[in-house]
């Protein structure tokens, strides 16, 4: 695949969205999320990870994880795709508490294949991805074994 090491605004880029869920029907969350991730605007999902069940981040005692990751064609930027993302996560009656906590559905942008970002309130990468063998092994299934 061609890697340019820029994108100009409005161009489209790939981006790794991790969805993640540890409360009441987590698969049915997860399904919720891929179809609201397809309506975006300027968006087309392009690769779908198995999902994966993952013991809870943080020592915090609560129920495990069902974990996924997709991969999206967007012209939405970073920015415009947190926000999009929070919108998604509210929808299904996620309620902020601590960092950690349980949640019906959370969803976390991993990379832009890009893009970068690095502000208090946004990082693209993800320094989670690091230290997330799930989001490691979810990327390169997507991404086809290159890395
Ligand atoms: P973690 O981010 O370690 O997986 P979390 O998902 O539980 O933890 P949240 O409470 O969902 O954390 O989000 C905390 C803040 O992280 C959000 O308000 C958002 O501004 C910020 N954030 C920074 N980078 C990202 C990113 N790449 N994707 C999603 N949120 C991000
Ligand atoms: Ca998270
Ligand atoms: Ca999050």
């Amino acid at each position: 695949m061609r890697k340019s090491p820029s994108i100009e605004p409005g161009m489209i880029d790939v981006a790794y969205v991790a969805l993640g869920s540890n409360v009441g029907d987590r698969q049915g969350y997860l399904a919720e999320a891929r179809r609201e991730l397809a309506e975006l605007p300027g968006t087309r999902i392009v690769g779908i990870s198995s999902v994966e069940e993952t013991e809870p981040l943080g020592g915090l005692e609560q129920p495990w994880y069902l974990n996924q990751m997709v991969a999206i064609e967007t012209s939405l930027t970073p920015h415009e795709l947190l926000t999009k993302l929070q919108t998604i996560e509210s929808r299904h009656g996620r309620v902020r508490r601590e960092r950690w906590a349980s949640r019906t559905l959370d969803l976390d942008i991993v990379c832009y294949q890009h893009q970068a970002v690095s502000e208090p309130g946004l990082q693209v990468p993800h320094p989670g991805l690091a230290d997330r063998p799930f989001w490691q092994r979810e990327l390169s299934e997507l991404r086809g074994g290159e890395r």
